[in-house]
């Protein structure tokens, strides 16, 4: 069947791919199923079966209180829920609703498997296959967020190890790890979270590479304008986004100071192996371990964009304001700088400004 011809694929319906249909539409772009004759058209396809991002599927211990703040979609709040609600029932509930108010006719479950150029013309379409059918687009806005790349760093003997091996993804409850002993490894919002949590019930160690640099202050606006404005110069450059902890240092977060006046916050040196049923470490001493939890983080969920070759010898692609240096037809969103839901909401409008000034001046438009 021959690729189906719409102005704008967005892959993903997040946070970032729902702010991006929701700005195409207030500019006069008609989902496909609407639009009809010289329509300007979208069409936001979305591997999940049902709505929510990754949402979805986050542990159930992630409240509504204890999440890091969600920024509400463009044009509709949240409604008001229990802080003790988990952020899993509430917002993919949310994110239903406002697919419905704004009739964003979103296809799922649709995997987006690759995306290639046409041909050679540079203002020619970009193909995006799926497990569904083709679409040629005049512009892809990728908002595929992380939750499906969790990262698992490799350290000798893995295999071995005959506990439990978890990433944070797959995490349910504390619950699992009553009276074992879980390292925890990581130095991110979810490695202290966790390190909370679980050390009510088990006995935690935890490892983290670098000795943490605890920044005494709360993670207050500057501090966010200046993580957000790092980690903005690294993907221009083309590096890998990196987390933002990479960029500001630790914060104390809430779970950070509990587990502290618990007196559960003792960081260790990473393991340099894994054994049978432990870890070893540098100074040679030997820790017992029924569980290794990594909270690791995720990297962004790109693979599909393989095609486009894309990405630099160090790892990134170059985006600047949200848009591919390397290729103008593409925007990545909930990618770097905008990994939050604020900066989700933000992509996505840029995205479409461009897109809109694109089109206006037909000599920078794709035919
Ligand atoms: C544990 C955790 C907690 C967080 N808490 C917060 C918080 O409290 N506040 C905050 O601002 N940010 C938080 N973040 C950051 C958060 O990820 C973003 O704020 C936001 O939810 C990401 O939205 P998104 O649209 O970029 O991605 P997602 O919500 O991950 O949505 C991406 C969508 O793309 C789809 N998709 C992926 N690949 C494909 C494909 N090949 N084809 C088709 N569809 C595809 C997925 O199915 C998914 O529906 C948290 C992140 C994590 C990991």
């Amino acid at each position: 069947m021959d690729p189906q011809p719409v102005d704008v694929v967005v892959i993903g319906a997040g946070q970032a791919g729902l702010s991006a249909a929701h700005h195409l539409q207030r500019r006069g772009f008609l989902p496909i199923s609407r639009a009809v004759g010289g329509d300007r058209s979208f069409v936001v396809l979305d591997a999940n079966s049902a709505p929510g991002g990754a949402w979805q599927h986050r542990w159930e211990s992630l409240r509504m209180a204890t999440v890091n703040g969600i920024h509400e979609l463009p044009g509709f709040p949240v409604p008001p829920a229990d802080p003790a609600a988990a952020s899993r029932d509430i917002l993919p509930r949310y994110f239903a609703e406002y697919e419905e108010r704004f009739a964003l006719d979103v296809k799922r479950p649709v995997v987006v498997r690759s995306v290639r150029r046409e041909d050679d013309d540079l203002a020619g379409r970009l193909l995006v296959e799926t497990d569904r059918g083709a679409w040629a687009a005049r512009y892809v806005v990728n908002a595929t967020g992380t939750w499906t790349r969790p990262f698992w760093p490799h350290y000798p003997g893995q295999e071995r190890f005959r506990g439990r091996q978890l990433h944070v993804a797959d995490y349910v409850s504390a619950d699992d790890f009553a009276g074992r002993r879980v390292v925890i490894v990581g130095a991110g919002v979810s490695a202290l979270q966790l390190l909370d949590e679980i050390s009510h019930v088990a006995d935690t160690f935890w490892v983290t590479r670098r000795e943490p640099q605890w920044i005494e202050d709360d993670f207050d606006i500057p501090a966010r304008v200046a993580a957000i404005a790092g980690v903005e110069a690294r993907v221009r450059e083309g590096l890998p986004p990196g987390s933002v902890i990479s960029v500001t240092g630790m914060h104390w977060t809430p779970w950070a100071r509990a587990a502290q006046s618990r007196g559960v916050l003792v960081r260790h040196p990473m393991f340099s192996t894994i054994e049978e049923d432990g870890v070893r470490m540098p100074d040679g001493t030997f820790e017992p371990a029924d569980v290794i939890l990594w909270a690791t983080g995720f990297r962004a969920a790109i693979d599909h964009l393989a095609p486009l070759r894309l990405r630099t010898r160090q790892g990134g692609i170059r985006v600047a304001d949200g848009r591919a240096l390397d290729e103008p037809r593409l925007f990545l969103i909930g990618y770097g700088p905008s990994q939050s839901t604020v900066g989700a909401n933000r992509a996505g409008r840029e995205a479409v400004r461009a897109i809109v000034a694109d089109l206006a001046d037909p000599s920078e438009a794709a035919a």
